[in-house]
């Protein structure tokens, strides 16, 4: 991993690829360089070197790059990059600006519809190594969820493309990678911000309690009969429904954590029906 800091350290480091700006970069006081214009919405300036935290941006330019090549390396991840609109016309990242172009640079909206296939309710997601918590909450929540605790870069997004799963990460580095389908950058230290960070971005269909948390499998309802033995007598006087994982045989059976995992489900609910109530019209 890259580490998920370090925005400028980041950007130092495009400088050097050789790209559009290593004669210079960002250079505002020469006027011999053409330029692009850039307004960047709010909500990306945390994207940005602290010293470059600005909505207005004059850029150099050689006539030649794009402007999702632009927007990249003053820091932005393409997956949190909205509409670019120049004059008010909508344009690809794949545009190539003229010099004293204005590009507008918008946030992605929300929520931010994914591509699922037949039969797909909700996105599929994968977690970077360093949300382990989240991805727990988000398998508490029924979606499907995958995680590892030692994957590397390459590893992460060849599984993401795979298995169409939305790679979530606090890695700026890894949003920038050509090959990624489908990333997205989560906000928040806390998981609780991070959860309703995600909730609110993607407000997608939850299935509450219909998956294991430790390893993402499918709970089929069972018995009470047939966890006789993997549960104490005063769990079953208490509980009288129950599932197990399909892939590890957990036992599950609501109620087990107190009320902690429920008032998580119940936030999460409020959270993406305030999204999607938002979003109607
Ligand atoms: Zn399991």
């Amino acid at each position: 991993m890259t580490g998920g800091g370090g925005g400028r350290r980041v950007i130092t480091r495009r400088w050097c690829e050789g790209d559009a700006w290593h004669s210079g970069g960002v250079d505002e006081s020469d006027e011999n360089h053409q330029a692009v214009h850039l307004e960047i919405a709010d909500e990306l300036l945390t994207f940005l070197p602290a010293s470059r935290r600005r909505v207005r941006q004059r850029v150099a330019h050689d006539g030649t790059s794009t402007v999702g090549h632009i927007v990249e390396a003053v820091g932005v991840p393409l997956p949190e990059v909205g509409p670019l609109t120049i004059g008010g016309t909508r344009v690809e990242p794949s545009h190539r600006p003229q010099a004293g172009d204005l590009v507008r640079v918008a946030v992605v909206p929300r929520p931010q519809a994914v591509p699922l296939e037949n039969g797909q309710e909700a996105p599929r997601f994968l977690l970077d190594v360093h949300l382990g918590t989240l991805s727990r909450r988000l398998r508490l929540l029924g979606l499907d969820t995958a995680y590892h605790n030692d994957m590397d870069d390459p590893a992460l997004v060849v599984q993401a493309n795979e298995e169409r799963r939305v790679l979530l990460t606090q890695d700026r580095g890894l949003l920038r990678r050509r090959a990624l389908w489908f990333g997205a950058y989560v906000r928040g230290t806390r998981p609780d911000d991070q959860l309703r960070d995600l909730l609110g971005r993607f407000a997608p269909r939850l299935r509450p309690w219909t998956r294991c948390t430790a390893c993402n499998g499918v709970l089929l309802p069972v018995g009470k009969e047939e966890v006789e033995e993997q549960v104490r007598e005063g769990t079953l006087r208490s509980y009288d429904v129950y599932g197990r994982c399909e892939i590890c045989g957990q036992v599950y059976w609501r109620g087990a954590h107190g009320g902690r995992l429920e008032e998580i489900v119940q936030e999460a609910e409020r959270t993406v029906a305030s999204v999607t109530n938002f979003a109607s019209p």
